[in-house]
């Protein structure tokens, strides 16, 4: 066993896996000579481990414990891991990097505080958001305090920095920097969005030839996040992590996706083993370790006795989601009573909240999804009363989502309107459908309680009006009304851009009554804040398919 100096300016081998000098990491493809446990051993005989910047180390693995590698030993056994290689380490540094981007030091403070604010307001846009699909991330301090942020929302707000460099104002505030280092507002979204796609795709489940040949896009990478956020303070980009990301792809093919070898589950089991049982301890630094084994042992007696009298308490079940796409649950439910109207569609409409105290607050629904319901029955010649039943609060299962996304449309949530975006399938002959989808705000979910009356279905069904009043006609459809972008976005175009630019369309031919099953995917959208135009929107590519952003850029 040895250990290794600590890595500054002048050790000869900074890394624990290879001869490399320092100025060496920041090669965007190293090749390296690797360590070898002769390399060790022949050092070691000679009393010099030092011509390798090591201490040796006396312990238990010091005599011959068997590891799997054979030739590099423990030091080919010990990969950088993602958690501090990135969140911990080379992200936080890039959020430094944006802080000095915009002025060294204490200057420039009212800019950074305003690129905090502009970054806290889209993070609470996304938080907004229906909430699967988008990774954690957080605002305790904002960006260019990058010190106490959790490795995993490091990445959420690495996104957000994202956004922020389309919007107006963004670019406004970083503008200046990125002139001054020769760096387009391109190149500088590029990199983050290649940087994303990586921090994915690592953890999934690749082809090892693709694996083997993504070095050359890692090294892309590598150059960019060296030339898009400059660092001048310490030795630059001359990391040791740096150089552990560039063997990210080694590393894969010796131990499999980077989830295998990540340093999460780790940090998870100290925080079951240490952490939550620290309560319980006195906290006193003789005692504590022995006190929180003995909890964990207690918490190991009490899970086992409990497994053992499940049976008994009729406890033995598991709990399964219903991915069934047909399975969905509404809260925030309400009656909403269209009284007979005139043939240009004018009528009172009544609501009533099953939960009183809405009833009492006086809240409404949204005008826009009236709209459609009356538009839809008078175009179809339907002047007569319609009642639906309707949610503010819409659950339901999505193809290739493991968990039930919620939806919300309210006019009134948390002191103000919440109406999130998602994906919408539409189709139209001679197009294949993947061409036919649209961002869209979704404005509420209903059904029709009145029979008799035209439905978006019962119409395309073929059935006249007079057909379905005469007799009685059903429709036990769920509806969602959407507002539409002006075009269609398909999938393609998001999967090459991973953020596009849209316009949500004209209230009068972009809101449609589609049924449930259309709404594909949750999305992210954000506005271009300090943009001139208010209907100016972008969406992002979902975080399942980031990693296919950094794959199928490999060239094979
Ligand atoms: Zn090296």
């Amino acid at each position: 066993m040895t250990g290794k100096y600590n890595a500054n300016g002048n050790t000869a081998c900074p890394h624990r896996h290879c001869f490399c000098p320092m100025s060496n990491f920041s090669n965007p493809k190293p090749i390296c000579r690797l360590v070898t446990i002769q390399d060790v051993e022949n050092a070691r005989a000679v009393n010099n481990l030092a011509a390798l910047s090591m201490h040796n180390i006396d312990n238990a693995f010091s005599n011959g414990v068997p590891l799997a590698d054979r030739t590099h030993g423990v030091w080919g056994s010990t990969p950088g891991e993602m958690l501090h290689l990135s969140g911990n380490g080379l992200v936080k540094y890039q959020f430094e990097s944006v802080h000095d981007l915009i002025g060294p030091k204490q200057s420039k403070q009212k800019e950074k505080d305003q690129l905090d604010a502009l970054h806290q307001r889209i993070i609470n846009d996304a938080t907004r958001q229906s909430d699967k699909d988008f990774p954690r991330m957080t605002v305790r301090n904002g960006i260019t305090d990058g010190t106490k942020m959790a490795a995993t929302e490091r990445i959420g707000n690495l996104v957000i920095l994202l956004c922020v460099a389309h919007t107006t104002d963004g670019m406004n505030l970083l503008k200046p920097g990125w002139t001054e280092h020769h760096i387009t507002g391109k190149r500088f979204r590029d990199c983050i969005k290649l940087q994303l796609g990586f921090e994915k795709w690592v953890n999934e489940s690749n082809p090892r030839s693709e694996v083997t040949n993504s070095t050359d896009l890692l090294g892309t990478l590598i150059k960019e996040i060296q030339h898009c956020f400059p660092r001048q303070r310490g030795n630059g980009w001359n990391l040791p992590k740096m150089h552990s990301l560039a063997y990210m792809p080694h590393y894969m093919l010796k131990f499999g996706m980077a989830q295998n070898f990540s340093g999460q589950i780790g940090e998870r089991a100290l925080k079951s083993i240490v952490k939550d049982h620290a309560q319980q301890t006195q906290r006193r630094p003789d005692v504590f370790a022995e006190q929180c084994a003995a909890r964990e042992f207690e918490e190991l007696v009490l899970e086992w006795a409990f497994e053992d009298i499940k049976p008994q308490l009729g406890l033995d079940f598991v709990r399964v989601d219903n991915t069934n796409p047909n399975h969905y649950s509404g809260s925030g439910e309400y009656e909403a009573n269209f009284l007979a109207c005139d043939n240009r569609g004018r009528g009172g409409v009544c609501v009533d909240w099953k939960d009183r105290s809405k009833g009492k607050l006086n809240i409404c629904i949204s005008p826009s999804l009236i709209l459609a319901i009356r538009s839809f029955a008078v175009e179809n010649n339907w002047m007569g009363n319609i009642q639906v039943t309707g949610w503010t609060r819409f659950k339901t299962s999505l193809p290739g989502l493991d968990e039930q996304v919620n939806f919300h449309a309210s006019e009134y949530l948390y002191g103000g309107p919440w109406y999130d975006y998602a994906m919408v399938q539409f189709e139209e002959p001679n197009i294949e459908r993947s061409q036919t989808v649209s961002p869209a705000k979704v404005l509420g979910f209903f059904r029709y309680d009145t029979v008799g009356v035209p439905t978006p279905s019962l119409v395309e069904d073929g059935h006249s009006r007079d057909e379905i009043y005469d007799q009685s006609m059903r429709d036990v459809n769920v509806y969602a009304v959407v507002h539409t972008a002006s075009t269609y976005v398909p999938w393609s175009k998001i999967e090459k851009d991973f953020v596009v630019e849209f316009k949500l369309g004209p209230v009068d031919t972009c809101i449609y009554i589609v049924k449930v099953a259309s709404i594909i995917n949750p999305l992210f959208v954000f506005e271009d804040y300090g943009g001139s135009t208010g209907e100016k929107r972008f969406c992002v590519l979902p975080n399942s398919r980031w990693g296919r952003y950094f794959g199928s850029r490999i060239n094979p």
